[in-house]
């Protein structure tokens, strides 16, 4: 399914839900997080649905390479100069909530409230 009509991101995706965007082209998305853990706490997603790491085959071995690639730039372009942190939360044990792959890309200087 390239698009799930009961996704939250797919629906974020679709501009049904607003989001803070970042970034945005033909196969990614990126945007603020709502509940940020750190001063810059962005997610970066495929518009693709995928529910999950556990769903990723050697198809979207490139995709997943444009999500980490991407981390870096939006980073700098946030302000970020300091490091930042990059997880992908995969399924119950691994602590995820939404079920769309997404990376989160976190950074700014410390504490964090999280991570
Ligand atoms: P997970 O736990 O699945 O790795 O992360 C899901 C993330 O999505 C959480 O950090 C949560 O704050 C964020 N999130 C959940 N709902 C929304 C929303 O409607 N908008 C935005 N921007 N972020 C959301
Ligand atoms: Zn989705």
């Amino acid at each position: 399914m390239s698009h799930d009509p009961n996704c939250l991101f797919c629906k974020i995706i679709a501009g049904q839900i607003p989001s803070r965007k970042v970034y945005e082209d033909s196969e990614l998305l990126a945007f603020h997080d709502i509940h940020p853990w750190a001063p810059v706490h962005v997610l970066i997603i495929p518009k693709l649905h995928i529910a999950s790491m556990v769903e990723l085959t050697d198809e979207h071995a490139a995709l997943l390479g444009k999500m980490s690639v991407l981390a870096p730039k939006l980073m700098r372009e946030l302000g970020v100069t300091n490091g930042f942190r990059t997880v992908i939360n995969t399924g119950p044990d691994g602590g995820q909530e939404v079920y769309h792959l997404h990376m989160h890309a976190m950074g700014g200087p410390r504490p964090w409230l999280k991570g």
